[in-house]
């Protein structure tokens, strides 16, 4: 391309006034030349990335809400006096349901195949672990 200048028209001043860009064009869209700058396809690209950004962020942002909402209702139906002792002992309770429940099955591995108590407390951590 020769040396063509970009034909964008840049705001120069805060009463809006503008003049065009003085920078030479790389590129030509729909028959204008523009710097890499005032591209077109960069300026839409930028503004899709800014767009998914802040999308993601607001998606993230959504389900942090919902976890700590989750979270404290969850602890509330445990003890509605103090929610936050119960989040304080999840990690104990849950060590503790998966030490019990092992203890029980290698003490009485065919007694407690099929009991209700140890298959609910299997249950549970298997959906502590994400599995259901
Ligand atoms: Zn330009």
């Amino acid at each position: 391309m020769a040396e063509t200048q970009c034909s964008a028209q840049v705001i120069y001043d805060s009463w809006c006034h503008t003049h065009q860009c003085e920078k030479r064009a790389k590129v030509t869209r729909n028959g204008k030349p523009y710097c890499t700058i005032h591209d077109p396809e960069y300026i839409a690209k930028k503004d899709a990335e800014g767009t998914a950004k802040y999308y993601a962020k607001s998606t993230s942002e959504r389900a942090k809400r919902e976890l700590v909402s989750t979270a404290v209702s969850a602890c509330k139906a445990i003890n509605p006096d103090n929610p936050m002792a119960v989040a304080e002992s999840i990690s104990d309770l849950y060590e503790a349901l998966k030490e019990i429940t092992a203890q029980f099955k290698k003490v009485e591995p065919l007694y407690f195949k099929d009991n209700e108590i140890i298959g609910r407390a299997e249950q549970a951590l298997t959906k502590t672990e994400g599995g259901g």
